[in-house]
């Protein structure tokens, strides 16, 4: 049997984080489901509570370095220390780089890098104190490179390196490390994606499926499947890896 722990989810208030957040939920973990406002995590909390699960709606911004502090004691507090880290908040600034602005790199790095490195600084002291510890942070396939998408995919990249040193660091700890790289997952990110593109999202999918080799987008759930995977127990030799889920290979 799955042993309960507290697993602390980013950006849960919707899309991948709220599929992870619900997956985790079901295998027995307390969750808290951070976002940027408290009051958006409600459906989240409210799924995994109605399906028998415990859920602690907390909102703070990844990238502010003294809500995260507060945010963790927080959860801490309340549902025990976190010992499961899913770095999953993000946000896209798409353009073309002689058009994107420094404040477009700034605030992409400030999500994915900073939040990550954060939120990990932070929840990593009760992995250590308890010698155990998962972190898995959100890459993408856009790290190998995405036109329009310099400092998204300079972020993603950066995430694989951060997370192979975290397993070098943190193994001794018993603490693992791994990323996920998604390929097209059907949310309302890849919604914005297709509205600044001027196209439908149905005709997006549809074009997309086609050139993914099992013919089809991917789902949120897909995410929170290779998440439970890697937060489990038994995924304690698996570190420092990136794993690809995007309905073919990539690398
Ligand atoms: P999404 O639907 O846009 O959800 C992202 C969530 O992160 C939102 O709830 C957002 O809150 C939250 N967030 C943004 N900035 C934050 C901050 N500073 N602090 C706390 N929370 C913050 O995105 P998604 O598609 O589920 O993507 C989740 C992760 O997977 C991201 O890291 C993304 O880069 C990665 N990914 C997605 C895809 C894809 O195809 N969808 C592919 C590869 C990788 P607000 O609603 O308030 O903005």
């Amino acid at each position: 049997m799955t042993e309960s722990r507290t697993a602390i989810v980013t950006g849960a208030a919707r899309g991948i984080g709220a599929a992870v957040a619900q997956r985790l939920a079901a295998d027995g973990h307390r969750i808290a489901v951070v976002d940027l406002d408290e009051a958006a995590c409600a459906g989240t909390v409210d799924a995994i509570t109605a399906a028998g699960g415990t859920a602690l709606a907390v909102g703070a911004d990844v990238s502010d370095e003294a809500q995260v502090s507060a945010a963790v004691t927080r959860i801490a507090d309340e549902l025990g220390a976190p010992t499961i880290l899913v770095n999953n908040a993000g946000i896209l600034r798409d353009n073309l780089l002689f058009k994107m602005t420094v404040e477009d790199w700034d605030l992409v790095m400030g999500v994915h890098l900073r939040g990550s490195f954060l939120m990990t600084k932070y929840a990593q002291k009760h992995m250590t104190e308890a010698g155990y510890g998962r972190v898995v942070n959100l890459s993408s396939t856009s790290a190998l490179g995405n036109r329009g998408q310099a400092n998204y995919s300079a972020a993603k990249a950066g995430l694989q390196g951060f997370t192979k040193t975290l397993a070098i660091e943190l193994g001794k700890f018993g603490i693992t490390a791994n990323a996920i790289a998604p390929g097209f997952i059907q949310t309302d990110m890849t919604a914005a994606t297709a509205a600044r593109m001027k196209v439908d999202f149905d005709d997006f999918i549809k074009f997309s499926a086609e050139q993914i080799p099992v013919q089809r987008v991917g789902q949120p759930e897909d995410i929170a499947h290779t998440a439970s995977f890697l937060v489990s127990e038994g995924a304690g030799f698996v570190s420092g890896q990136v794993i690809y889920v995007a309905g073919g290979p990539k690398d």
